[in-house]
């Protein structure tokens, strides 16, 4: 039930309990009041009748029944009696057999003066005797009854005195001084008749009381539906509010209840509240969702430009920016997968080494350009003739041919049964080169001389292989007559560099044959020498020169280089001890470490070798290249953190864009400076989007906060590109080439002029 329902319900029921309890007080007073009415009428009426007394004294039943009827009139009354004081009945009214010979109401001697009233059941009455209906009760009627002393001065029992003496005693003296009871007269009706007549007073009165209750049942009513509708408009926003919903406001008619109306505007500020809130939510929502939709697009973006990046390092980093063919690097890796499958399929692979020693003079004669128009229409044709030969390759893939270092091509040779076939297919590759050239206006013949070399017949490794090609390689060279030469293990034992460097490097005197020369980094806008590298040299007792990338690698491979390293480490910072003496030194000097010797003992060597020289931490460099990765990355990056963070050592990543993992793991490692690798720079003139690969990488390295310096910058031209990046440093031939100790010293006094 509703709220206004409970209440008009209750408030009904109240009005009618109030009426009712109204009327049954009206009906009892008014009943009250006509019985005292009719006693007193009675009273009054036998008081004012001088004759009743001798009537009743010389018991005239015929004067009784006059006077009976007198006292009778004006009320309904169904039986009545006059009575002797000695019992005696004058007169019945009505008369009849029905009629009661007795009193009805006994008296005591104690109130025989008195007027009684009561009510008592009839037994030998019936209602219905003046024309009313009978009840038909099973109960004797209840009857109202008065008896009211009728009283004389004169003993009612004097037989003395005669009927004009009795009437002519004085009245007032009579009723004054009256002190006999002559009789009695007894009235009666009964009690549903009694109550019958006095309907016609009560009527008006209950209809009054009726009338009343229903105006207060209509007021009720209307005002608890006054009351109930807001309400329920409440409690129908209540309920919204809790199912989540928006509800309306509610809009209340003026006049209203002041808490209703206070209520009211409680819950409409709780809905503005609420819309004002969904407003927010949905345009916090719309927001978020162009937020993310602005982040996923940047993302997809961001995930584009990686993409782009790593595939244009990729490019830069494997392949010739000059023929666009696979360099030594990519050559190396694949090769490394074709033995393997080789082998596993018992096949041999053959390589051929192709040396155009011309080039260099086509450089020199007819410039740079020219020479590169050369060696891309060299590369056209060798890649056509690798396609036809079937010999060559079968299924040819774009990795089968390299360029590597100025004048060499490499090719490789699949499905090779027997040496003379690679030879003859390392002949078909010379033909071509030699076919006369259209260069400058003129047609020229190019010598080139080639080497040959099979997998797993002479060596198992690309490095080994490559190594072997380019022994056979320099026989055919010095061998006129024979333009293809084909590895032997003769000419390894002759010749063979390599096992000579390993044995040399072995028994080399560091100290006599090694030194370090230093090649500076300058900041492009002031011009400052911001740092200098150490780069080994090796003066071979009989070979003179012998450049890094020819005894590095072997040094690694053979154990060696952890003493090669150690070596460089001290004598760099005696070095730089010594240049602090005579000249203000650049910030730093840096040295290469090679991942063979980069291990926990490397790390207290460094802290050893600084303390020795007196070197602070931050004027030490180290140069590590991606390739400290590739065993096991966490502890790497330990030994970094200690050098980095505890000690305090300037980190570089030397080569930078050429490893696997630049990207990748450049986040989580602590350094200092990436060191952009001299490809990029060889790219930049043929390819710009060489540039932008640059700009990129320089991009990041400002987002790690790391500082950058390009290396191999040669000419202007690569210079006013670099510049414009706004890199940190550039170390290149185009500053200076590595200079010996005291050149370096020499440079760095005129440094400010640069
Ligand atoms: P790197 O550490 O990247 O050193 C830079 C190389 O680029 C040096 O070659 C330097 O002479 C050369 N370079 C610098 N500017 C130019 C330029 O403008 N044009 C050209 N064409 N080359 C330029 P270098 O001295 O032959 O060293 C080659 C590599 O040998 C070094 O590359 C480094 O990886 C390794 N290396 C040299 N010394 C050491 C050493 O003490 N320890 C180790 N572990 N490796 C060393
Ligand atoms: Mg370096
Ligand atoms: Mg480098």
């Amino acid at each position: 039930m509703t709220v206004s329902g409970r209440f008009t319900l209750l408030t009904s029921l109240t009005a009618v309990c109030s009426a009712f309890i109204l009327v049954i007080t009206f009906a009892y007073q008014t009943f009250e009041q006509r019985k005292v009415l009719w006693s007193s009428v009675l009273e009054a009426r036998i008081a004012t009748d001088p004759l009743l007394p001798s009537t009743l004294h010389f018991r005239n039943p015929s004067l009784a029944i006059q006077h009976l009827n007198q006292l009778n009139s004006g009320f309904p009354l169904d039986w009545s009696m006059v009575l002797h004081v000695d019992g005696e009945i004058l007169a019945v009214h009505p008369t009849g057999k029905e009629a009661v010979q007795s009193p009805l109401l006994e008296r005591s001697g104690t109130n025989r003066l008195e007027t009684l009233m009561a009510i008592q059941r009839v037994d030998n009455l019936e209602p219905g005797t003046h024309g009313k209906p009978k009840l038909g009760l099973s109960q004797p009627p209840l009857m109202l009854l008065v008896s009211v002393p009728v009283l004389s001065s004169i003993d009612p029992l004097r037989t003395d005195i005669g009927y004009n003496a009795y009437q002519a005693r004085p009245l007032s003296n009579d009723l004054a001084g009256a002190r006999y009871v002559n009789g009695y007269i007894e009235q009666g009706v009964f009690l549903g008749d009694f109550l019958f007549s006095m309907l016609g007073d009560l009527l008006p009165a209950v209809a009054l009381i009726l009338i009343i209750v229903l105006l207060t049942l209509f007021v009720i009513r209307v005002h608890a539906r006054s009351l109930g509708a807001p309400l329920l408009h409440m409690a129908r926003v209540a309920e919204a509010i809790d199912a989540e919903e928006l509800p309306n406001r509610i809009e209340l008619p003026p006049g209203y209840d002041e808490n209703i109306v206070r209520i009211t505007n409680v819950l409409n500020s709780m809905v503005d509240g609420l819309r004002q809130a969904r407003t927010r939510l949905d345009v916090d929502r719309s927001l978020m969702g162009l937020r993310v939709d602005s982040t996923a697009r940047k993302l997809d973006k961001a995930e584009a430009e990686i993409d782009k990046t790593r595939h244009q390092i990729h490019r830069v980093s494997y392949f010739d920016p000059v023929t666009g063919l696979a360099n030594r690097r990519l050559m190396l890796e694949h090769m490394s997968l074709l033995i393997q499958i080789a082998a596993r399929e018992r096949r041999h692979l053959g390589i051929v080494l192709l040396d155009i020693s011309d080039i260099r003079k086509i450089q020199e004669a007819k410039g740079r350009e020219t020479a590169d128009t050369v060696l891309r229409q060299l590369a056209t044709r060798l890649a056509r003739r690798v396609r036809e030969s079937d010999v060559i390759s079968h299924e040819p893939l774009a990795q089968d041919i390299a360029r590597f270092d100025g004048d060499e091509f490499c090719v490789v040779m699949h499905g090779i049964y027997e040496a003379d076939g690679a030879v003859a297919g390392a002949k078909r590759l010379l033909e071509e080169l030699e076919t006369p050239i259209l260069v400058g206006g003129e047609n020229i013949t190019l010598k080139s001389c080639a080497g040959v070399a099979i997998a797993p017949i002479h060596a198992r490794s690309p490095e080994d292989l490559v190594r072997a090609a380019d022994v056979a390689l320099s026989t055919a060279r010095f061998q006129n007559n024979r333009q293809v030469a084909l590895f032997d293990s003769d000419m390894d034992k002759r010749g063979s560099e390599r096992f000579q460097l390993e044995a040399d490097l072995r028994n080399a005197d560091f100290d006599q044959e090694f030194y370090l020369v230093y090649q500076p980094q300058i900041n492009p806008v002031s011009g400052d020498v911001v740092g200098m590298e150490a780069l080994l040299r090796w003066r071979h007792p009989q070979r003179g020169e012998v450049p890094p990338s020819r005894f590095i690698s072997i040094a690694e491979q053979t154990g060696q280089m952890t003493a090669i390293g150690s070596w460089v480490l001290r004598r760099a910072c005696a070095d730089f001890n010594a240049m602090c003496q005579v000249t203000p030194p650049p910030p730093r000097v840096s040295v290469n470490v090679s991942t063979a010797q980069f291990d926990e003992r490397f790390v207290d060597f460094v802290k050893g070798t600084i303390e020795e020289y007196g070197l602070m931490p931050r004027q030490l460099g180290l140069e590590l290249t991606e390739s400290i990765l590739v065993g096991s990355v966490d502890q790497a990056i330990s030994h970094l953190k200690t050098l980095h963070e505890e000690v305090g050592i300037h980190i570089s990543i030397d080569d930078f864009g050429t490893g696997y993992s630049s990207l990748a793991y450049l986040s989580r490692l602590p350094i200092d400076e990436l060191k952009v690798d001299r490809s990029f720079v060889l790219a930049m003139e043929s390819d710009p989007s060489a540039i932008q690969l640059t700009e990129a990488i320089v991009a990041i390295a400002r987002k790690m906060h790391l500082s950058v310096i390009v290396e191999g910058v040669e000419t202007a031209a690569q210079l006013a590109l670099i510049k414009a990046m706004g890199v940190d440093g550039i170390q290149g031939y185009y500053f200076s080439k590595p200079l010996t100790l005291g050149d370096m010293g020499a440079f760095l006094e005129n440094a400010g002029q640069i």
